[in-house]
């Protein structure tokens, strides 16, 4: 009986500050903020560089069940010495191995359509946009490009979407994804869309979406403002409170992330691992994914450049600070990077990465590229077989398994495990399996050998694990030709 006057005092205290720095349309949402950019700013000014004896010895008692907290990780981000960071990479690296082992997931995007009602300044998708050719696939469309990325060896996706009221909504989403279930052998299918009601959210989860994801963009109400002019994306609180309408739909897994080069990096991670947080504290589960977007140029859309550029050095410095702050989750690196830096970030605790991706809904059937139909330009377009080469040449595992989803080891019980380390001894029989069976079916005869020998090798690494029986008996099927085997 206390409990709801007791939340609206304290949503009155703690969140009246930002509630305050937000226009009049935003004031509107009941819902308490999982982030307020007051606090983040406060901690980013408390912030004092750490001394290099200091950062040592915390850094090495990190592990992934203890994390870098909100102001440790203020302070790495506000310390300079090199010495530091590449003791810190280090550590993400060790950390990224003890939660998944050496398996690097591999996953493609699937544009459904690049309508939409909004004027994202940095996006080619934007209404404003009057040379964009656009496209809404049909579900039948999105079942032939589908097929043509299972070919390419993928079993999951993730489809994205613009937002257009009428053309893509969720109705329209789940017919796709019922229709990608149906006629493909895709195993688990992911969703990156507008921020919706919970009831449309259910929609897509009844459908069978794995993973909800929607970047905040900006966590900075004013930047935000800026960067969206109009149309539904206007609203800051209704997207930072998407995830909690997510999980109350039965979402059990949630992606977030800060399109980076908008503002001040610093903040947007800070801020990134306090929504992060604030889920762990509201669901029991952190984040499956963090994605480091990071802006690129875009054909018809007004912004030519980004206002707070991000280098190279600094998005190794956000991958290191994501991955030992959340170990649990998959820090996603796609194609939007140029290939030497998606190749080092491998080394730094990133774990999945996007591979042959297009931006234009029906890309890649047609196999030409239409730059008025992309969203942004990508910069590594290296095909999906080269960058299984470049992931077995550094010693890691690419990885096409979806085991987990299908085994229910998702939200809360993921996230514990993971923690505990019980995570990666799923993670390499499945990966070995997932590696052999596209082994079987790679055209490239010494693609095919290269795959083969990664698993043989892993092979040897299972001895000794109770599964080590079961695995090989599994193999052996999989050489066989059996299909989708996993633990
Ligand atoms: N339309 C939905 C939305 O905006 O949430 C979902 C799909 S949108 C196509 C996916 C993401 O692409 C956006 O959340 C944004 O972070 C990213 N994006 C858009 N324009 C970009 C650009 N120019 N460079 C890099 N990433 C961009
Ligand atoms: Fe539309 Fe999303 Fe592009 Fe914004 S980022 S214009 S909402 S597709």
């Amino acid at each position: 009986m206390l409990f709801e006057p007791c939340l609206i005092v304290a949503r009155f205290f703690i969140f009246g500050g930002i509630m305050s720095m937000l226009p009049q349309n935003m004031q509107s949402r009941s819902d308490l903020l999982p982030v307020s950019p007051g606090e983040i700013s406060r901690l980013q000014d408390d912030a004092a560089p750490f001394r290099r004896r200091e950062a040592f010895s915390l850094l090495a008692s990190l592990s992934p069940k203890r994390r870098l907290s909100l102001p440790e990780a203020a302070r790495l981000l506000a310390t300079g010495d090199p010495m530091v960071w590449e003791t810190a990479a280090g550590m993400a690296r060790a950390v990224r191995e003890e939660v998944f082992g050496r398996r690097i997931v591999l996953f493609a995007p699937l544009y459904l359509s690049n309508e939409c009602g909004n004027n994202c300044l940095y996006c080619g998708f934007r209404k404003d946009n009057r040379e964009a050719g656009r496209i809404t696939l049909s579900p039948e469309h999105a079942v032939r490009e589908a097929r043509f990325l299972e070919r390419k060896g993928f079993h999951r996706l993730l489809l994205v979407s613009g937002e257009h009221p009428g053309k893509t909504d969720a109705g329209y989403i789940a017919d796709v994804l019922r229709a990608i279930y149906r006629g493909t052998g895709m195993r688990i299918l992911h969703v990156n869309a507008a921020p919706m009601p919970e009831e449309e959210l259910r929609l897509l989860r009844e459908a069978g979406a794995g993973v909800y994801q929607v970047f905040q963009e900006t966590y900075h109400p004013e930047t935000y403002r800026a960067m969206h002019p109009s149309g539904p994306k206007a609203d800051f609180a209704w997207r930072l409170t998407c995830m909690d309408r997510a999980m109350r739909a039965g979402f059990r897994d949630v992606g977030i992330g800060a399109l980076l080069g908008l503002y001040d990096y610093r903040f947007e991670v800070l801020s990134v691992i306090r929504h992060a947080e604030s889920l762990r504290e509201a669901y029991g589960t952190f984040p499956h994914t963090i994605s480091v977007p990071r802006f690129k140029r875009a054909f018809g859309s007004p912004l030519r450049e980004a206002p707070r550029p991000v280098s190279d050095d600094e998005f190794e410095k956000i991958v290191i600070v994501y991955r030992l702050s959340v170990p649990t989750a998959g820090i996603v690196v796609t194609t939007r990077e140029p290939a030497a830096l998606r190749d080092r970030v491998l080394d730094i605790g990133a774990s999945q990465i996007s591979a042959g991706s297009k931006t234009d809904p029906g890309g890649y059937e047609e196999g030409v590229r239409r730059v008025d139909s992309e969203q942004f330009e990508l910069d590594d377009t290296r095909p999906v077989e080269e960058i299984i080469r470049m992931i077995l040449g550094r010693g890691y595992l690419p990885s096409l398994c979806t085991s987990c989803y299908r085994r229910n080891r998702t939200g809360d019980a993921f996230t514990e495990m993971a923690a505990d380390g019980q995570i990666r001894g799923f993670c390499l029989p499945n990966a070995l399996l997932t590696l052999a069976e596209y082994a079987v079916s790679a055209g490239d005869p010494r693609l095919r050998d290269e795959c083969l020998a990664a698993v043989r090798e892993g092979k040897e690494e299972m001895e000794g694990s109770i599964l080590a029986e079961a695995f090989e008996r599994m193999l052996s099927r999989v050489l066989a030709g059996e299909k989708d085997l996993y633990f």
